[in-house]
């Protein structure tokens, strides 16, 4: 077959058809989109929230829905999402939240899981979210497995699968390996000069990471112990308010400590944890990613109303 801009509009359609037996409501606004033009626009993922769930739309308001028209399998990939769907994950692993959920939502949630794993052993990037969600996951089963009269509560396969699940998630924990870069990559992290460290460490948003950089090597230790690198930390996270407010006039401070008091006052920015979120449209009560935004029932009023 010869391939034409008119064939591939075709193949583009034909998939678009039958990606539509998977979800007909994401198929409806495609069609839409192929009325106003050749433009092919992806309707962002998003999920209509209903407060007060009815029998009708039962099926349609848990959390395993929300799950997969967000497409969370797909943000598990997504360097900006990685963070924000790990504290997810992590608040639902912890005190039992996942056990009291629907069993379709404990598989898929398990799933997310894995492939969260896959993600981490491909890119070799945030292991320690990894094993602390590794940590939550075995407490939970550990608790659990003795919950009804020596075995837990629910259904047996189910119980059966989500072991499966585990082992395998576990399995490719355990099989991640670093490896050192070959002598034919350079320049190596030891070999930048310290301006370069610094400019590096002055970027890093947590404190832990500091802390960790410092006990790794004596240059990182040196730079961290300066006082510009915590002023700057509290620059970032905190307000100017805030900051007179612990200081009052002092003179001599200490960067550090005022940073530690700070983050017990009022805590830290939390849009600095993720560089992505959820967030709720107040017109159509959507949830949408907010980088990737919504089809809102505002925008098309406001069309209908300035034709
Ligand atoms: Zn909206």
């Amino acid at each position: 077959m010869k391939l034409t801009v008119q064939n591939c509009k075709n193949i583009a359609l034909k998939s678009n058809k039958l990606k539509a037996r998977v979800d007909p409501e994401q198929h409806r606004s495609q069609e839409g989109d192929d009325d106003k033009g050749d433009s092919v626009a992806r309707v962002p993922p998003h999920c209509h929230i209903t407060i007060k769930c009815t029998r009708e739309i039962a099926g349609f308001n848990g959390l395993s829905e929300a799950v997969r028209r967000l497409d969370f399998s797909s943000a598990v990939r997504d360097v900006r999402r990685f963070n924000y769907i790990c504290a997810l994950l992590e608040l639902l692993l912890g005190g039992q939240k996942l056990t009291h959920l629907p069993g379709a939502a404990q598989k898929l949630l398990l799933s997310m899981l894995e492939q969260l794993a896959d993600q981490v052993a491909t890119s070799k990037q945030n292991l320690n979210a990894l094993r602390a969600l590794l940590v939550a996951l075995s407490s939970l089963r550990e608790s659990e497995r003795r919950a009804c009269w020596g075995r837990p509560l629910g259904s047996r396969a189910l119980w059966h699968n989500h072991d499966h699940a585990i082992a395998r998630i576990r399995h490719i924990a355990d099989s991640i390996r670093i490896q050192e870069p070959g002598p034919e990559v350079v320049p190596k992290l030891h070999d930048l000069p310290e301006e370069c460290i610094r400019e590096i460490l002055l970027r890093i948003a947590d404190h832990r990471d500091l802390d960790a950089a410092s006990s790794a090597w004596s240059v990182m230790a040196s730079v961290c112990s300066e006082q510009r690198t915590w002023r700057e930390l509290v620059a970032f996270h905190f307000t100017r308010p805030q900051l007179d407010a612990v200081l009052k006039g002092k003179e001599d401070v200490d960067w550090k400590a005022v940073f530690h008091q700070l983050r017990k006052l009022y805590g830290l920015r939390e849009e600095a944890q993720f560089t992505e979120t959820l967030s709720l449209c107040r017109h159509c009560k959507c949830l949408f990613w907010r980088s990737l935004g919504h089809p809102c029932i505002a925008d098309q009023a406001s069309t209908l109303a300035n034709p």
